[in-house]
């Protein structure tokens, strides 16, 4: 999971979202009319086509993050988060939040970071346990995504931070300066923001940990490095 910034919504659909929260209208039936395909379009940009909760690529659906049966949160562009079918199957008409009402993490506000952990050697996605806050909701949060079920969403994860470790090998320890190139290419394909599973790569790069080593001598090889992710991985909250 990443924190994404949606840039606010063009008056016109703004008006739109609001006037159909006055008027009380059903979600479903108004969801393909044209205002309402604009503003899935903006919701679609700004996550980079990427599910909000698992950031598997080609997501399709707009998910409200509180469910719709809440009136305020139906038309509330604030509330809508990009989802692909697993992650919305799984939270559709669940409130989010445990039985204390502590909150899964919301994409679109919290900093994920500071409530789920990311294990680089199974791809796994657990609550992080700083503070009883924190490991309450991760835990909400993993649970209610199903993160603990979903094995070959942890081996997608697992095989692609692989992969972004195995470029920076060939790029530290190059076997050619032809090979260093092209492993630097497949890396810039791999932290394009358009790229599934960037949270574990944000993680890696903003978190100490056994690889950090490589990437201070992979910041030498490359002092582009930092330029080439900041627009995706902004600094902690
Ligand atoms: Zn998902």
């Amino acid at each position: 999971m990443l924190k994404v910034e949606c840039p606010p919504l063009p008056t016109n659909l703004r008006a739109y979202l609001d006037r159909q929260q006055a008027r009380a209208n059903p979600w479903k039936s108004l969801a393909g009319s044209k205002p309402a395909r604009e503003v899935k379009h903006a919701l679609v940009e700004a996550f980079h086509h990427k599910c909000g909760y698992c950031e598997r690529i080609e997501a399709q659906t707009v998910d409200h993050f509180v469910p719709q049966t809440d009136l305020q949160a139906r038309w509330d562009w604030e509330n809508f988060v990009l989802a692909c079918d697993v992650c919305q199957s799984k939270k559709l008409g669940r409130q989010p939040q445990d039985v204390q009402g502590r909150q899964m993490v919301n994409p679109r506000h919290d900093e994920p970071l500071h409530f789920l952990y990311f294990d680089f050697e199974t791809g796994a996605v657990t609550p992080m346990p700083t503070s009883e806050e924190t490991l309450a909701r991760g835990r909400i949060t993993t649970q209610l995504l199903g993160f603990d079920q979903r094995a070959a969403l942890q081996d997608e994860r697992r095989r692609r931070f692989l992969e972004v470790i195995g470029c920076i090998l060939r790029i530290v320890q190059p076997q050619s300066p032809q090979d260093a190139a092209i492993a630097w290419d497949q890396l810039v394909d791999h932290l394009k923001a358009e790229a599934p599973y960037l949270g574990m790569i944000r993680q890696f790069v903003l978190k100490p940990n056994r690889y950090t080593p490589l990437l201070e001598t992979l910041r030498e090889a490359r002092p582009d490095f930092d330029a080439l992710i900041a627009y995706w991985c902004l600094p902690l909250d």
